[in-house]
């Protein structure tokens, strides 16, 4: 069966990337509906979830007829012997340290694919491209350390490896070291139990560029936050460039050693926002011309339209489009894309919403001003109105109810209260639950107005 799903697979993929990815699986078991299949290291195994897993499952279950469970492991040994490292004369293109760290070889952890080439820039990230070009070109002379920060799927991964994939190429002798804060932690507490720190210190203090993603990992946990202060000044001092990442500003991690949140700001701290639509049509019809999809431009620009939320979400639309059409050899259109992504879109309306469209919609409606409804008075005209914006922000946006709070200047229980008063009156009043219905749909047109 995988042999057939990898030719399955080989049809749609561009042959580089078959042979990157699908070539390097292995299948270890299949049993009944269970398929076990299995990776050489934490790399693929992520890589490979995160965007080609759907189409792994679609050709299995397209040759095999039934839907089957498939999980994907990492099992570095039984690659040693068996199959060559993906492209065998291409020296690695990172030289990392390998110090004692289990057998585990860390080749191969910058994803190739993460470069400035295949970065497009736009307005909500030209300073942090501008910036990791900087960093690229004069490491450790302009900015040190870089700090990225953004939302999921916003390209930092992306941008901190291509600053890395640059510096690798320009200088392969370079020691660059990419991780996760998380692995970070994961291997200081195995040199904990394993009395090997000094080894552990060896790895990241001997490097000559240490980028570290996800680094609100170490909100809140003191001890990780002591050992890289120390890794993070022996780097510095010796003029290494240190790039690090984070869903958040360094002032907001409020678990944060003061000491460290003064080091992150010396150098500089760069937001990468989300993009706007232009931005996002660009971005796909990259990814479609590098992934050798034959999509038309309208669909593309459609995708663009209704896909804002993050990037990610964006390329998943893209892979589940792409495989549909492949495995069905159908084109599709605009009406087959909703129905192919539904759950997707209605995640992405949701997150349209906003409790100030909310209140500016029930204001308008009750014939009202939108401080009426944030402001104090209490009479019923207002009191009630303001209640029932409360639920609808409750129920149309994915908003907990402090943050809702916070805008109609209440606290979370006034929110909740509100909101559950509405509800229970709602079972049993028709008119109410028909003024509710109206407000939702007109709070619907009036985001799609704003976007
Ligand atoms: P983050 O680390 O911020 O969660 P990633 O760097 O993993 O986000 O980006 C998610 C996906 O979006 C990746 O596949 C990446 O290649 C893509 N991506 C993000 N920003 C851009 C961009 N500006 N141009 C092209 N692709 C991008
Ligand atoms: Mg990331």
């Amino acid at each position: 069966i995988w042999e057939e799903a990898c030719k399955q697979l080989k049809g749609i993929l561009s042959g580089d990337i078959y042979d990157r990815w699908i070539a390097v699986i292995q299948c270890m078991e299949i049993k009944g509906e269970r398929m076990r299949l299995a990776v050489a290291n934490d790399f693929y195994k992520d890589w490979l979830e995160e965007n080609y897993f759907p189409m792994i499952r679609k050709a299995v279950m397209v040759v095999s007829g039934k839907e089957m469970e498939i999980s994907l492991e990492v099992d570095s040994s039984c690659f040693d012997s068996v199959k060559p490292e993906p492209e065998p004369e291409a020296p690695s293109p990172i030289s990392l340290p390998t110090l004692g760290f289990g057998n585990k070889k860390p080749s191969h952890n910058l994803n190739p694919n993460y470069t400035f080439e295949s970065y497009v820039v736009g307005a909500a990230n030209q300073f942090a491209h501008a910036a990791a070009m900087a960093a690229a070109n004069s490491p450790s002379r302009t900015y040190n350390p870089l700090f990225i920060y953004g939302g999921v799927g916003l390209g930092k991964t992306h941008l901190m490896q291509a600053i890395g994939n640059h510096i690798a190429t320009k200088k392969p002798r370079a020691k660059i070291c990419y991780t996760t804060c998380e692995t970070f932690l994961n291997e200081y507490i195995d040199a904990l139990q394993n009395n090997n720190v000094a080894a552990f210190r060896k790895k990241y203090r001997k490097i000559d560029m240490l980028m570290i993603d996800d680094i609100q990992f170490l909100d809140g946990k003191a001890r990780i936050q002591e050992e890289f202060f120390h890794t993070f000044n022996t780097l510095f001092e010796s003029h290494k460039q240190i790039v690090l990442t984070s869903d958040r500003t360094p002032s907001e991690m409020a678990g944060l050693a003061p000491r460290l949140i003064s080091r992150f700001e010396w150098g500089l701290v760069t937001e990468l926002g989300k993009p706007d639509v232009e931005t996002r049509t660009a971005i796909l019809r990259k990814k479609a011309e590098l992934l050798n999809l034959n999509i038309g431009h309208d669909l593309l620009d459609y995708l663009a339209e209704r896909v804002s939320s993050n990037i990610r979400s964006l390329e998943g639309a893209l892979i589940r489009v792409a495989t549909f059409m492949s495995l069905t050899n159908q084109q599709v259109d605009v009406q087959k894309v909703e129905e192919l992504l539904h759950d997707l879109l209605d995640k992405e309306s949701q997150a349209a919403i906003s409790v100030d469209v909310i209140q500016r919609t029930v204001a308008e409606h009750f014939d009202l001003r939108q401080s009426d409804l944030t402001g104090k008075r209490r009479s019923r005209d207002i009191a009630w109105p303001r209640q029932i914006a409360m639920h609808l922000s409750r129920t149309m946006t994915t908003q907990s109810f402090p943050v809702i709070g916070e805008q109609f200047s209440r606290n979370h229980a006034t929110i909740l209260y509100a909101h559950e008063q509405v509800s229970e009156k709602a079972k049993a009043d028709r008119g109410l639950q028909q003024t509710i219905s109206i407000l939702k749909d007109k709070v619907s047109k009036n985001c799609v107005k704003a976007v």
